[in-house]
């Protein structure tokens, strides 16, 4: 059994829980300390089963929180080198630090996470895939493109956490700088609703037909849960004539949930 919470997903902040009979561990912290124990309550995670934080990269929606979370509930904080010391720069009291070199994996209790690098405007960025006996789940958000080795890491999920960061024309029509829109559209910035739409149709027709799909990490300015939603959902429909339930992880609020077996 696997269960998946999603407490917060988008540019202010990033937390999604993953928990077994006996333990759970966290992906990112780019929340406050009391967003994140409302968000267990609301989801009926015991806190006492929390063992480690994993993260992402160093951008504050994915560290914020980290801090405050590590050290009130005793969980280790995992990254690769570089984003540790980051968040040690940003808190130098986190409860614990382990070193988890981007490839490579760690086991917790019946869970094992492993990462894989994603591509992004930070010296170190990674997605994680959470397996137990039979389950697998991937988390996959700031990255400008799904590279190869993306695609290969997240064949055989049961659950697929995407980012479909922003909708083309919003961003167009938005008043953001030129530099700005360049960054986010750029190979090391967020993945589109298109993008993640058009990767989804390509991984359903390879094998990927009883896969869940969360959208996740929309941005607050460029896009809506109904404009991510519906884009995803006539793409699939046009690209493959299925129709799919395609769920989207909301900003600032505890929302998606779902128990894996
Ligand atoms: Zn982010
Ligand atoms: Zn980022």
């Amino acid at each position: 059994m696997l269960k998946v919470h999603c407490i917060s997903s988008g540019s202010c902040g990033n937390c999604t829980v993953f928990e077994t009979e006996q333990d759970a561990v966290i992906i990112d912290a780019g929340i406050t300390l009391r967003d994140f124990d409302a968000g267990l309550d609301y989801f009926g995670v015991n806190p006492a089963k929390l063992r480690k934080v994993f993260i992402t990269h160093r951008h504050s929606d994915h560290i914020k929180g980290a801090g405050p979370i590590s050290r009130k509930h005793r969980m280790s904080v995992v990254a690769d080198n570089y984003t540790l010391a980051e968040i040690h720069r940003a808190d130098p009291k986190i409860y614990d630090a382990r070193v988890m070199n981007i490839g490579s994996d760690m086991s917790v209790g019946e869970m094992n996470i492993s990462s894989f690098a994603t591509s992004h405007d930070t010296q170190t960025s990674c997605a994680y895939c959470v397996r137990t006996a039979d389950t697998k789940v991937c988390l996959v958000t700031d990255t400008g493109v799904i590279t190869p080795a993306i695609a290969a890491n997240v064949r055989g999920s049961d659950l697929l956490i995407l980012e479909s960061n922003y909708d083309e024309e919003m961003l167009d029509e938005s008043n953001y700088p030129a530099y700005l829109k360049h960054r986010i559209r750029s190979a090391f910035g967020h993945l589109s609703n298109g993008d993640a739409a058009d990767f989804i149709a390509d991984f359903i027709e390879s094998g990927g037909e009883n896969t869940h799909f969360w959208l996740a990490h929309l941005s607050r300015e460029n896009n809506t849960p109904v404009i991510a939603r519906a884009r995803t959902c006539e793409l699939l429909h046009k690209a493959l004539g299925v129709d799919k339930n395609i769920e989207v992880a909301l900003r600032d609020t505890p929302s998606l949930t779902r128990c894996l077996n």
